[in-house]
């Protein structure tokens, strides 16, 4: 139980305390602590904390990404007892992929375009909605679907992205807007759609898309009580800045660089770390040079938006191989020590560990067949000519554009070191066929075809590797696309969800499948687990869509009923 804060909700955390008096007095062993009408303030203390909180207070639950949770009352032993305890419908077809937020009896989910719900977290009650409205221009210049990833807590406030480039923070409890805040018009190419990140010191820290648009992408830091701009980090540099000088003059401004997913905060050495995108346009030839920040890790200081240090997972990159997806902090076991390390699965094919102090490359290796990137030399990413398109050629490589991976986040487990990871086995044809830069309209040079790997059946493979080492120790074949996120718990169960509409449990270290549940549609949720009054739920949306109909359509995936539902699990009769 968290220790809650003064000022909101006083008098209904006094109520709540002479309810826990009176339980107290009737010898009620688990205690309802948390009335729906009390919300505790989300501090500096708890954020930093979250790694104990019986919430899912941020994006991947704690600053470092993990997506892992100690909670362990449902067991490899029990899993197969869990049962639906609510479930919410949104009316919406398209792509639901955040996770639910959870403070207490508070949660919040947002859908596609851009809804966001408050329930109470045990009943599945309604408490408040708020619907942005999107300007029609908006949704013309948005490449992968209109979803929305969720949302960050801080203070009594919720904050949420949105489509037409808004970050709006609302009151926890009443879901009334606090302020409202346009980092980009839109129609231009831009588009929000991931969760901020709350750090402390009061920072919502955001990111934007727009890398198929020629967007500049940046990484921006708002405070969190006034919505004011207090920095901004450009992932293209400018050619006065540190790295300006890896672009042809001129480009930087079409340059690319989004940020579009969630990133990773360092408390012990103040050091935040983000994911780019992939140059623009996607035609390498059009652009000489390593073309800096793009497909890289920039590691900032939050306190001025200042760099760090750097490391591109994929040089001068043709294949939209961006690097936006999870930068995870992890101790992991090195030469005979444990060494502080980054850990990142990149859409080229390989996972990486780094010293996350200085970005030092400590090793890398392939996670599905990768033909791209192909080997490492003094640290540095080595790429095959022969599979860069030219104008007017084409070439055949793995994975596809799509990635090994992609947005949907794997799970970390600290304790056995294991990484579980939604991987894809597809590969590409691509040809270079030129562009011009126009705004608001796809930035490429390139035309692909997506197909599967030579030699495999399918395309989805969830596997769980060892950390140590880099070896795969498990893999679960998927009948279409693996785009399902990963959830780890102490419990010994990993968590996720199929496009063939199947929410699975796994023992964490065989594979073995624990527990299957049929869902209205397929999943590309993240799933979390929270727990109230003693209690743990597991919670997850069901809701296809996302980028993988569009631009893959050799994956035969238009049988799979849409509709976004919410699904709460729990043990019956526990607690
Ligand atoms: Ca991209």
């Amino acid at each position: 139980m968290q220790e809650r804060q003064p000022g909101r909700g006083r008098l209904a955390g006094i109520l709540g305390m002479l309810a826990i008096t009176a339980s107290a007095v009737l010898g009620v062993r688990s205690l309802p602590t948390h009335a729906a009408s009390e919300y505790a303030t989300v501090t500096d203390a708890r954020l930093t904390d979250a790694t104990k909180d019986d919430g899912w207070l941020m994006y991947r639950r704690t600053w470092d990404s993990q997506g892992y949770s100690p909670i362990d009352q449902i067991t490899a032993a029990n899993v197969s007892g869990l049962k639906p305890v609510f479930t919410y419908d949104t009316g919406l077809k398209q792509g639901h992929e955040a996770p639910p937020i959870v403070n207490g009896r508070f949660m919040y989910v947002t859908t596609p375009l851009d809804h966001l719900i408050a329930l109470d977290a045990v009943t599945g009650k309604v408490l408040w909605k708020y619907v942005h409205v999107i300007p029609p221009v908006a949704l013309k210049t948005i490449c992968c679907d209109v979803v929305n990833r969720g949302v960050a807590l801080y203070g009594d406030n919720v904050y949420m992205e949105t489509l037409d480039n808004h970050v709006i923070a609302f009151d926890a409890q009443t879901g009334k807007i606090v302020w409202n805040k346009a980092l980009k018009p839109p129609g231009v190419g831009y588009a929000m759609t991931a969760a901020p990140l709350a750090i402390e010191g009061g920072k919502i820290i955001t990111g934007i898309a727009g890398g198929e648009y020629g967007g500049r992408g940046f990484i921006a830091a708002l405070d969190a009580k006034t919505g004011d701009l207090l920095w901004k980090f450009q992932t293209v540099p400018a050619p006065d800045q540190p790295g300006g000088n890896t672009w042809k003059p001129g480009m930087y401004k079409t340059g690319g660089g989004s940020t579009w997913l969630t990133g990773t905060y360092d408390a012990e050495t103040k050091t935040l770390f983000w994911g780019v995108g992939n140059p623009g346009p996607w035609l390498a030839d059009l652009r000489p040079g390593s073309n800096l920040y793009t497909d890289s890790v920039v590691a900032l200081d939050p306190e001025n938006g200042k760099l760090k240090w750097y490391y591109q997972y994929t040089p001068h990159d043709t294949w939209d191989y961006d690097s936006t997806s999870e930068q995870i902090l992890a101790d992991i076991p090195y030469n005979g020590s444990t060494v502080k390390a980054l850990i990142h699965a990149d859409r080229n094919g390989n996972v990486y560990a780094l010293d996350r102090a200085t970005g030092k490359f400590l090793w890398a290796k392939p996670f599905v067949k990768a033909t791209s990137v192909v080997g490492f030399k003094d640290g540095q990413a080595v790429t095959d000519p022969k599979a860069r398109p030219h104008l007017g050629t084409s070439i055949f490589t793995c994975p596809s554009f799509l990635g090994g991976t992609n947005w949907y986040p794997p799970s970390y487990n600290p304790d056995t070191h294991m990484l579980y990871l939604p991987s894809n086995e597809w590969c590409m044809t691509m040809k270079g066929v030129g562009t011009d830069y126009k705004a608001g309209l796809p930035y490429l040079g390139e035309s692909f075809k997506v197909v599967p790997q030579p030699g495999t059946d399918g395309f989805g493979v969830f596997q769980a590797i060892d950390m140590s080492n880099g070896k795969r120790v498990w893999s679960y074949d998927t009948k279409f696309p693996c785009n399902g996120p990963a959830l780890a718990t102490a419990g010994g169960v990993v968590f996720t969800g199929t496009l063939d509409q199947k929410f699975l449990a796994f023992n964490d270290k065989t594979g073995k499948i624990l527990w299957s549940y049929k869902t209205s549609s397929g999943i590309v949720g993240v799933p979390i687990t929270y727990k109230v009054d003693g209690k743990q739920y597991v919670a997850v949306f069901a809701g296809y869509g996302g980028a993988t109909p569009l631009w893959a359509p050799a994956t035969k995936t238009d049988d799979i009923p849409t509709g976004g539902r919410l699904y709460v699990f729990a043990l019956p009769g526990s607690n």
